[in-house]
């Protein structure tokens, strides 16, 4: 899996090269089947949009759980 911006510190989701419907997209995460991190909470809503410093905003929970791990 390639990871857009490495620098972000995001962990390697494994996603493989399965795509879903675009038509018929997953509920919540759109990467939840096929994320070897999936929490349940991630099938049921999207991730919220956290802003980057940098610019951007990145949509995970590990990225989420992340920086609340760095503020603490
Ligand atoms: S929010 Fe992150 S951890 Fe959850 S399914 Fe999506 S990519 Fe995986």
């Amino acid at each position: 899996m390639l990871t857009p911006e490495p620098e972000l510190g995001v962990p390697d989701a494994h996603l493989g090269i399965a795509f879903p419907n675009p038509l018929d997209p997953p509920s919540g995460c759109t990467f939840h089947p096929r994320c070897v991190h999936a929490m349940p909470l991630c099938s049921r809503t999207a991730p919220r949009p956290i802003p980057r410093a940098a610019g951007g905003h990145v949509e995970c929970r590990l990225y989420e759980q992340a920086q609340a791990d760095r503020a603490a």
